[in-house]
């Protein structure tokens, strides 16, 4: 497998072959779905892991005819169609391959789409154990190995930060505490839902977790005694921003916004936020 090209802190790789297996790990496989976007990099991760009873896929993506190809064309007995969280690059492909492989589709029980069968924390799936992981999506599941490799959808991503909306789908608050027993695992290797893997998982959410901690206390200098319109404030904290990212932004900072107010630090007003106490 190709090493991830290390340019700032992000791990970047080569734009895959779509519909190509690359072997991962001993007996796990990725196929990337072919929806590449500003939010999702090359696109999707699926996993393909091999165990006694067949393969189980993880997160299949997007119903893409010739990605669905691609995984049945490699997988064998496909034995569990698993998602990690109901978001649509993850979820939108999983019915049809369900359909195909003649499975029920495995995902954790909230979240607006639903699967067929509950995947509770705790539960043993595929010779992995589900960990209910919210922040990014109130129904986030990561996957642990006893081997030391967690499957860590868009919990814990190589490419870029996480999106963590505002709740109910998203908390700040639920995110951190989710980073925090992930990072306790002390996996040796991270498989996500998007880019390449991460090998050193425990020092880079270190850095996830003092940027986020950053980008709050950024946001709290941010906020003054008179109430500031929330677009003011957004093009503060994230000037030179791109234009397709905006919404991104947008819900990033009203996510930090209403963490602030949670720490008693911020006060939203009809007309905008601006901080608490004097
Ligand atoms: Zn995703």
């Amino acid at each position: 497998m190709k090493a991830a090209l290390q340019t700032d802190w992000r791990l970047r790789e080569e734009t895959p072959i779509y519909g190509k297996p690359m072997d991962v790990v001993d007996g796990i496989r990725r196929i990337v779905a072919p929806n590449p976007h500003s939010m999702t990099y090359h696109g999707t991760n699926t996993w393909l892991i091999t165990h006694a009873a067949g393969t189980a896929v993880v997160d299949p993506g997007t119903d893409d005819p010739a990605h669905l190809d691609a995984i049945c064309g490699v997988s064998g007995t496909i034995s569990h169609v698993i998602v990690t969280h109901w978001h649509h690059d993850h979820f939108d492909g999983a019915r049809a391959l369900a359909l195909r492989a003649n499975v029920p589709v495995f995902k954790f029980p909230s979240g607006p789409l639903k699967g067929d069968k509950d995947l509770l924390h705790g539960t043993e799936i595929a010779g992995m154990q589900v960990i209910h992981t919210p922040g990014h999506a109130e129904d986030h599941i990561c996957l642990e190995r006893p081997d030391g490799v967690l499957l860590s959808g868009d919990h814990v991503m190589g490419w870029s930060t996480t999106l963590v909306p505002p709740p109910p789908d998203g908390d700040l608050g639920d995110y951190i505490e989710s980073l925090e027993r992930v990072q306790a695992l002390n996996a040796r290797i991270f498989l996500p839902g998007h880019g390449p893997e991460i090998l050193k998982p425990y020092s880079f959410i270190e850095q996830l977790l003092e940027k986020r901690y950053e980008k709050l206390h950024q946001i709290e200098n941010i906020l003054t005694h008179e109430v500031q319109e929330f677009s003011n404030i957004c093009n503060r904290a994230y000037p030179k921003l791109n234009k397709k990212l905006r919404f991104a932004a947008e819900m990033m900072l009203e996510t930090y916004l209403l963490e602030l107010k949670k720490r008693g630090k911020a006060i939203q007003e009809p007309t905008g936020w601006k901080r608490a106490g004097y």
